[in-house]
């Protein structure tokens, strides 16, 4: 048989009055309240001392303003009466909240009197806490809160919902959202998003508002209706954080793109310069050896792949080494300008006219027949022999000698080509200079 340990039994009850996670009230017969358990200044808010003596109709919202009455049926015919959950009782603390509770009523008779006692189950205390944390949480959260009712009215705001906006909670509590308008959106805009939510969908974009002093900012927003238990919705929830900056920063690097790609483009311009020039002969503008370099292998195997004839004319002036003797560098320089004028003015853009160096240069006319390229070079001959150029008030003339070539596809490279012009070349200068000399024996050559 298991003992029991002996001990008081008044103790223990008391222990299990002062233990009890409920409001345990007794109440006289006059509605007044006689002994209250620690637990009631925690559920209802009075201290101890406020209880003792106090009508316990206190205890009651006024608009159930018929409970002494109640309290006085109770009286005449007493029986224990759990008043349970459902009922939607609910008492009123000291600080004027009401609580939700369940109550249950026993009437006891202790040394010939009646007594009832009162027990109260605190229904919300969980619930309270759950909200005491949530509503915390949205007041001190980073994002603007503004909850509004059904027709936009503000109803509430967070510490954060003022600084976007830069009101006050009372002067945005009791305001139409409409307060914040920029003016920046057209009636489209507002329209949309009152359909979306007031169907009870939830609306998410960047709204341009203003705030306070005028200034206009974006505003990323999510609106969340609120529904009541009929499916209607009570209110709005809105969500804001304030994107300016970010905005702003991306406008910035949007224009510095821009700026990039405007210098870019520059910088490509003058790559493109700087190319061309590199491959250009400065004195005469004409291509330089660079660009001959880069483009006869090119243009050799065009030849050989449409079996067009390419020919080659290598040109050099005639005793030049005189003109500079006679007229100076600067005479010299005169004349070659000259003569890459003549050049220019006989050749068409599909041809190739380079200065390969000194008084040296080459032309290349792809698609050109022998014939026409020896035609070309006479002409060249003539026209150079007829120039006359004045320098330091003395006149000055000159020749050149041309060697011609064509490629023979099949037989030689382009380089085959090109040392068969030099010799022509050499050949029209060992005849005399002034002159045309073909390395195609058939085709003659030209002399004054
Ligand atoms: P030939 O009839 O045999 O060709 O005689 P040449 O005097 O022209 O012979 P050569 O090729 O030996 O002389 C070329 C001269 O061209 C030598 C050089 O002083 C001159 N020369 C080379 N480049 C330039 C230049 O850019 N400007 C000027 N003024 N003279 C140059
Ligand atoms: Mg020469
Ligand atoms: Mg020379």
């Amino acid at each position: 048989m298991p003992t029991v340990p002996e001990v008081d039994p008044a103790a223990l009850h008391r222990a299990l009055f002062d233990a009890a996670a409920d409001a345990i009230l007794v109440v006289d017969g006059e509605g007044r309240i006689v002994l209250a358990n620690p637990a009631c200044s925690r559920v209802l808010g009075y201290s101890n001392t406020a209880l003792l003596g106090m009508a316990v109709d206190r205890l009651v919202p006024k608009r159930f303003g018929a409970h002494a009455r109640h309290r006085a049926t109770f009286a005449a015919r007493p029986g224990a009466r759990p008043m349970g959950r459902g009922m939607g009782l609910v008492a009123l603390r000291d600080d004027g909240v009401e609580l939700a509770v369940d109550i249950s009523l026993a009437p006891v008779l202790v040394e010939g009197r009646r007594w009832t006692v009162c027990s109260l189950r605190d229904l919300q205390g969980r619930s309270t806490e759950t909200l005491r944390i949530q509503s915390t949480a949205l007041r001190s959260a980073a994002n603007g809160v503004v909850i509004t009712d059904r027709t936009g009215l503000i109803v509430w705001v967070n510490r954060a919902a003022c600084q976007i906006t830069g009101y006050a909670e009372a002067e945005l509590v009791g305001q139409h959202t409409r307060l914040l308008k920029s003016g920046t959106h057209d009636p489209f805009f507002y329209r949309e998003l009152w359909e979306t939510v007031s169907r009870g969908d939830t609306w998410s974009g960047t709204i341009v508002n203003r705030r306070k002093d005028g200034t206009h900012y974006h505003e990323e927003q999510t609106i969340a209706p609120v529904l009541d238990e009929t499916g209607a919705v009570s209110h709005y929830i809105a969500i804001k954080q304030d994107v300016s900056a970010r905005m702003q920063d991306q406008a910035a690097l949007a224009a510095a793109n821009a700026e990039l790609g405007q210098r870019l483009l520059e910088i490509e311009s003058l790559n493109r310069q700087l190319r061309e020039q590199s491959l250009r002969d400065p004195l005469t503008g004409l291509h330089n050896r660079r660009y001959f370099d880069e483009t006869i292998v090119r243009e050799a195997s065009r030849a050989v792949r449409y079996r067009e004839p390419l020919v080659v004319l290598s040109l050099d002036i005639d005793h030049f080494k005189q003109v500079n003797d006679t007229h100076g560098h600067a005479g010299g320089d005169r004349v070659l300008r000259g003569l890459a004028g003549v050049l220019s003015a006989g050749v068409r853009t599909s041809d190739l006219l380079c200065r390969m160096g000194g008084e040296e240069f080459i032309a290349v006319m792809p698609g050109a027949a022998l014939s026409v390229a020896l035609k070309r070079a006479e002409e060249w001959r003539a026209a150079v022999e007829a120039l006359e150029f004045q320098e330091g008030g003395a006149s000055l003339r000159c020749t050149v000698s041309i060697g011609v070539a064509t490629l023979r596809t099949g037989v030689e490279t382009i380089d085959g080509t090109l040392r068969r012009a030099d010799a022509a070349l050499y050949e029209a200068k060992r005849e005399g200079r002034n002159r045309v000399v073909c390395a195609e024996g058939q085709a003659g050559t030209f002399a004054p």
